[in-house]
């Protein structure tokens, strides 16, 4: 068996940039799992219909497959599968953020009370500390910030930076706190949640826009890339305050937002985001002494091009501001101009919700077959399930000690993961070979894993004594018969293209 690596001279450098890994399925851990597939349909059906109860097909996956583990808290202990997928996720946001020139840092949960104060995000009387959706820790003047506006603010207007540091893109990814009334749908929404937080200095409002779009533009790739069908929305400015909003939103029966979408000419508006510029536009009728009936056609029609408006449902997934001087003014944050004059910054600041938006992939993606993954942050890429014990098969390959383990590493050695560019494939080893084959094959039909390589009966069904894997693709359930070459290439083919 000639192996791809034994060429002279080129075995160093792939395995130095190889990045695969084997894990062996027998000794992972999924926590109290239970799995059902006809829960997950019972879950589809009940979404379908319209019902005050809190489900959400992911939540029942991600329960079912040992991804999370819930506490009577409705928060979520995160276990080692959905992990996995987290970390490649979190890896594609750093690369996409990287790419426009974010700069990493990160600030802590518990910040000072008077922040918030010197903002005027919360009132400085003693019986007004109350802030919709904020935990204050009491006695201690600090609060478990939800967002970061104030700390950075204050971080930047200490930095004695000049125009030639701006534009200045800084971001962080931490856990954020927000009192939910009703937490829901599993990591949908809940009260702990993982964000990606990014906040701008520009020059002026003007340098700013620019900044703004060419943050949503790396936002619209990130959500391609996750083969999700976002789509940007017009934006209440709501608590954050400041210019202009969008919102990105996937649309789905689940989610929690109304989006209202023109067919003519092709804009999205939050209703929120009508009702106040409906409300703008009474106040300037009522000025006019118009008519106040047409107005409630007004909330149905398109704020551009008045056509008729179609309701959506849609879960937010990213939310960007422009914030203008909003926080530069109160924390009086400079930078010097090349006249050197001191000038107020003009910010942004655009939000990602991490934890929300690798559920969303599975709310959306999966199927009444089971999850389905963004290629990209699958768990595992492949999975190869050895022969159950004691059978013909195992009589010709052996157990999970001898060939199959070799050929688990070989495979986490071949095709390339995307993210990072380096080649290597996650291989999930299913050694658990006191089950059958077939039971294993529709666990991991049901988890989704991109790509299975079985050794089933196949094994003795080749011409000429010449043993055959069935790899079938879960996306589609398209099989294949290939020989342990063969397997390898076709791995190679699927991911490097
Ligand atoms: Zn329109």
């Amino acid at each position: 068996m000639k192996k791809y690596h034994d060429f002279p001279g080129i075995k160093t450098q792939i395995l130095k940039r190889h990045k695969g890994s084997v894990t062996n399925m027998s000794k992972m851990f999924f926590g109290p799992t239970t799995f059902s597939q006809d829960k997950v349909k019972t879950t589809q059906e009940k979404t379908n219909q319209v019902s005050t109860e809190p489900h959400s097909v992911s939540q029942v996956l991600l329960q079912s497959s040992g991804g999370i583990s819930p506490l009577p808290s409705s928060s979520f202990t995160l276990l080692p599968l959905i992990k996995r997928s987290l970390e490649k996720l979190e890896q594609l946001i750093h690369r996409e953020m990287r790419a426009i020139g974010g700069q990493e840092i990160t600030m802590p949960s518990l910040v000072p009370l008077s922040f918030w104060k010197k903002s005027g995000r919360m009132s400085d009387r003693e019986n007004e500390r109350e802030i919709e959706g904020v935990y204050v820790v009491e006695k201690q003047d600090l609060l478990l910030a939800p967002t970061h506006e104030e700390v950075v603010t204050q971080l930047v207007s200490q930095s004695n930076l000049s125009s030639k540091h701006l534009p200045l893109y800084l971001y962080q990814m931490t856990n954020k706190f927000r009192k939910e009334k009703r937490p829901k749908g599993g990591l949908l929404r809940t009260r702990e949640f993982l964000m990606k937080d990014m906040y701008t200095f520009d020059t002026d409002d003007e340098a700013a826009k620019k900044t703004y779009m060419n943050v949503c533009n790396a936002y619209e790739k990130l959500f391609e890339k996750l083969e999700l069908p976002a789509i940007k929305v017009l934006a209440d400015t709501g608590s954050i305050g400041g210019l202009l909003s969008h919102e990105f939103h996937v649309i789905s029966d689940v989610g929690e937002d109304v989006i209202l979408h023109c067919n003519s000419c092709d804009m999205n508006v939050n209703t929120e985001s009508l009702k106040q510029n409906i409300e703008s536009l009474k106040q300037n009728i009522e000025s006019l002494k118009q008519d106040t009936e047409s107005l409630k056609q007004d909330t149905k029609s398109c704020p551009n091009c008045q056509a008729v408006l179609q309701e959506r449902k849609g879960i937010e997934v990213g939310h960007a501001f422009l914030l203008g001087d909003r926080y530069s003014l109160p924390f009086d944050a400079n930078y010097m101009t090349t006249n050197g004059k001191k000038s107020l910054l003009s910010m942004g600041c655009f939000g990602i919700g991490v934890t929300r938006l690798l559920s969303t992939c599975i709310e959306v993606l999966s199927t009444d077959k089971g999850m389905r993954w963004p290629a990209l942050i699958a768990p595992f890429d492949v999975a190869l399930i050895s022969p159950k014990e004691g059978s013909k098969e195992e009589a010709v390959i052996g157990g999970t000690n001898g060939f199959l383990k070799d050929f688990a590493l070989e495979m986490s050695r071949r095709g390339r993961i995307h993210v990072d560019e380096t080649p290597g494939l996650d291989v999930l080893f299913d050694d658990r070979n006191n089950l059958t084959v077939g039971k294993r094959d529709k666990d991991h039909l049901m988890r989704g894993i991109p790509y299975l390589v079985i050794a089933g009966k196949s094994v003795m069904e080749g011409t000429n004594g010449v043993m055959r894997f069935e790899v079938i693709r879960t996306r589609d359930g398209n099989k294949w018969f290939l020989t342990h070459e063969q397997t390898l290439a076709f791995l190679d083919q699927v991911f490097c293209s």
